[in-house]
């Protein structure tokens, strides 16, 4: 199935999460696409680096809001009607799960209601970048859509898993009951340049020791096995659904499924580093294995992934000795 492009020239896009490692990437997208693009950002775990490249550009505009507390009505970049909203705010790494908890609940609950709002008022295409932990640690392998989830609501990564769990919800409610043009996308584990090195998630924190020449710490025996999707194939996928009138839930990600072991090798020898991998304690209700199953996006979007993990991993190891000198 092929899908038409449907956002680009004049269309306004509400990015909220605009300064964030995968929002940032998807709003150089969108205004190379030609889209004037409205990012909003409380910098929580994103950063004004991220977008310094568009600042001057007549196209895009940078807000720093919370959008948990609603949305800044009263600048002018909000004043217009958008065309198409995209929640891509929340913290999204483990060690955010345990700093942030109450921050990552509000923006996908409260923050979700008030971006879902505003879609309904402006009658505007919304997106919800909800996430495989949707899926929580999985007893169906690969992930397929259908699949409801083995998710324990009192962990310490439930504040994630069930806040995008709500915001699925309540994405559903309102597409059925306002007539939203609404959609989900899961979004599986993504990497690439811009990620911070010290946000706890495994390829940042791998290529940043194998960089320094320290020991890699892998979680546990090693043997979890994760997909990890190059940022630009990710990117592609979204707009895809995007642009399309799919409602989902579809998973975004790969099928290239590797062990945490074979990662931090994979990552010593791309880089050229002298490091050793060791092993440390794993964190409560880290999923075993994560793998999408990738029919649905194949088949409705034509969504294919096109970066390699040696590729990918390549060009994330490039950016990162650029940034930690
Ligand atoms: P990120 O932390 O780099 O980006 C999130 C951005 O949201 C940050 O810039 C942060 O400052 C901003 N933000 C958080 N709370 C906010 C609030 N209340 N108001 C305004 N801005 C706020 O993380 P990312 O990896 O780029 O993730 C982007 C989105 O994709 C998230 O919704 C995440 O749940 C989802 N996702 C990412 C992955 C992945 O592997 N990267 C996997 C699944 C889902």
């Amino acid at each position: 199935m092929k899908v038409a492009q449907r956002f680009g020239n004049g269309h306004r896009v509400l990015v909220t999460g605009g300064a964030g490692f995968v929002p940032s990437h998807l709003a150089d997208a969108l205004i190379e696409r030609g889209c004037t693009v409205v990012a909003l950002d409380n910098f929580v775990t994103g950063s004004k680096d991220n977008v310094a490249h568009l600042a001057e550009h007549p196209r895009f505009t940078l807000v720093e809001a919370d959008i948990s507390d609603g949305l800044p009505n009263h600048h002018p970049a909000l004043a217009q009607r958008f065309d198409a909203i995209m929640h891509m705010a929340s913290p999204a790494s483990p060690t955010d799960f345990e700093k942030l908890p109450v921050e990552i609940l509000r923006v996908g609950s409260v923050g979700t209601l008030h971006l879902l709002d505003r879609a309904v008022a402006d009658d505007a295409r919304f997106l919800m970048a909800s996430t495989s932990e949707a899926y929580g640690d999985p007893k169906e392998h690969p992930q397929r859509e259908t699949y409801w989830g083995n998710v324990n609501p009192i962990g310490v990564r439930s504040v994630y898993d069930e806040a995008k769990r709500f915001s699925e919800a309540a994405t559903m409610g309102y597409r059925r009951s306002r007539g939203l043009d609404a959609a989900i996308v899961r979004i599986f584990n993504t990497y690439g340049p811009r990620m911070r090195p010290d946000d706890g998630r495994a390829i940042p924190t791998f290529i940043s020791q194998a960089l320094r020449g320290e020991p890699i710490t892998v979680h546990g025996t090693g043997d979890q096995t994760r997909s990890i999707c190059y940022v630009d194939d990710l990117v592609r996928g979204i707009l895809l659904l995007l642009d399309s009138t799919q409602s989902g839930p579809i998973n975004c990600g790969t099928e290239h499924e590797m062990s945490m072991r074979q990662l931090a090798e994979t990552i010593v020898s791309l880089s050229g580093s002298t490091s050793q991998v060791t092993y440390v304690t794993r964190s409560a209700d880290d999923p075993e294995m994560r793998r999408p199953d990738l029919t649905l996006a194949r088949d409705l979007l034509g969504y294919q992934p096109e970066v390699s993990p040696e590729e990918g991993l390549r060009r994330t190891i490039d950016h990162f000795r650029d940034r930690l000198g």
